[in-house]
């Protein structure tokens, strides 16, 4: 056999791997770094549910989506957007015949690993005052210590006002940090695994120092920043209880490496997702088929509540749709409807991580930069706790990939008795609608800063473009 043969051969055989910045030219590479501008804006703005769904609704905005409420008095046009408790934002573009055509679903996620505020947070020990917090998702907790920390969040007060609350991210205002040991005290700590070094109970944040000056007050401290926060916010102490307040890592996505070509920023999980999928409807073909891109919450605690999937809002946002569409407004509809939907369930996956190499199964790991990362189904031993799509699905999604010239990869998380991690796919496919996990790879997953590379952000782009117009 010549070389030439056995490189045909291989060319017409073998699953093609390479990274997206061999195969695309100079053209490409700017468009995407272009792309993840506005998407490294995006991370740096919205960094909690309600703040994603802000910035959300005025992109639809802008792009002449109107609220369910309007459209149901102006009856005109087919971009309509839900939001549901201030954490869930739906965008639709309604389909000629919602109920015979089905819908093209992709789901997102909003919430990040965060530390929220306890319900009392707020004490004084020996001349500090600090903030006890609640982890919330899958935190490494040694992360947090000695990173500089913004607060962000809502609350709401004695008299009902919504206090909105931003601070740590502007140069001039104070950031907030948890401590750690000086090392030349932590022979014990040191010799503590991973998990136990930091406890749930340390992750205590530093709020400030300065006593009042009343002899007759007991916790001068405390009083102090109840008296700071009270003038700046109008607030007392009983408020916290009737409060979301997040303190997440402060600063703004950057570019990481010489060449530019990833992105660090907190949050990529699953805001990655959420503005790609954003940014296809967006800009995707109208089609018979009715568009769905919809930004869900509470993934990362198992999507229970309100706003997690689990929530019927779903069914109700089409119970809506069904109403303006002039059909029967009914649940039976409603199940026909999945019937005939399709999703992707959009969320990032693990990336290959060479100094880590012993948790991956190599073959069957996504690298950063090859594109769309694509999991037939995610969970952890057997295939717990999650969904899978049919050979006949991963097909459809693989043939649109192929005639859009999309760059994809397969994805696994990890070596099988490693662990593993479930999406929202099963809430999906539970409803009966053909679901698949996709979305890109991370570096760095659920730490304060994550990494990604922009010739996967924009390939998520250009994947999600392409489903819609399916
Ligand atoms: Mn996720
Ligand atoms: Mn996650």
């Amino acid at each position: 056999m010549s070389k030439e043969e056995k490189s045909n051969l291989e060319k017409k055989l073998l699953f093609e791997k390479k990274s997206c910045w061999e195969k695309w030219d100079e053209k490409k590479k700017q468009k995407a770094f272009k792309f993840c501008d506005g998407y490294k804006d995006f991370l740096s703005n919205a960094k909690t549910e309600r703040e994603s769904v802000k910035k959300g609704i005025k992109i639809a905005q802008a792009n002449r989506f109107i609220s369910i409420d309007e459209f149901k008095k102006k009856k005109s046009g087919n971009k309509i957007y839900f939001v549901n408790k201030d954490k869930n934002l739906a965008l639709v573009k309604l389909g000629k015949d919602l109920l015979k055509d089905g819908v093209n679903f992709i789901v997102s996620h909003i919430d990040s690993p965060h530390l929220d505020l306890k319900v009392r947070p707020l004490y004084e020990e020996e001349s500090m005052a600090f903030f006890k917090t609640h982890y919330y998702g899958g935190i490494k907790k040694y992360h947090w210590p000695t990173i500089p920390l913004a607060l962000h969040g809502v609350i709401i007060t004695k008299d009902g006002r919504k206090q909105e609350i931003n601070i740590g991210e502007k140069e001039d205002e104070p950031i907030f940090m948890i401590t750690d040991l000086l090392p030349h005290l932590a022979r014990k700590q040191l010799t503590k695994t991973l998990k136990e070094a930091i406890e749930g109970e340390e992750l205590n944040i530093v709020v400030g120092s300065i006593p009042v000056q009343d002899k007759k007050i007991k916790e001068k401290i405390k009083i102090a920043i109840l008296e700071h926060l009270n003038k700046k916010y109008k607030i007392i102490e009983e408020d916290f209880f009737s409060a979301e307040l997040q303190a997440v890592p402060t600063g703004k996505a950057r570019d990481l490496g010489f060449d530019r070509s990833l992105i660090a920023g907190y949050g990529q999980d699953d805001r990655i997702c959420a503005y790609t999928s954003l940014q296809a409807i967006l800009d995707s073909n109208e089609t018979d088929r009715t568009q769905i891109c919809f930004w869900t919450d509470r993934e990362e605690v198992g999507s229970e509540g309100v706003s997690g999937l689990k929530s019927v809002f779903l069914e109700s946002l089409l119970l809506e749709l069904l109403e303006v569409s002039n059909k029967e407004s009914s649940l039976k509809n409603v199940y026909k409807i999945f019937e005939r939907s399709e999703a992707l369930s959009s969320d990032v996956t693990a990336g290959f991580d060479p100094d880590y190499k012993q948790v991956y199964d190599p073959r069957n790991s996504a690298r950063l930069g090859y594109g769309l990362a694509i999991e037939k189904h995610t969970g952890s031993g057997g295939k717990y706790s999650s969904s899978e799509a049919s050979a006949e699905y991963v097909y459809k999604i693989r043939d649109i990939l192929n005639k859009n010239k999309v760059s994809w990869q397969t994805a696994g998380l990890g070596r099988i008795d490693e662990g593993g991690g479930g999406t929202i796919a099963m809430y999906l496919a539970n409803r009966n609608i053909d679901t698949i996990d996709c979305g890109v790879a991370l570096l760095n997953m659920h730490a304060p800063m994550e990494i990604s590379s922009k010739a996967d952000v924009y390939s998520a782009y250009e994947a999600y473009k392409a489903f819609f117009k399916e």
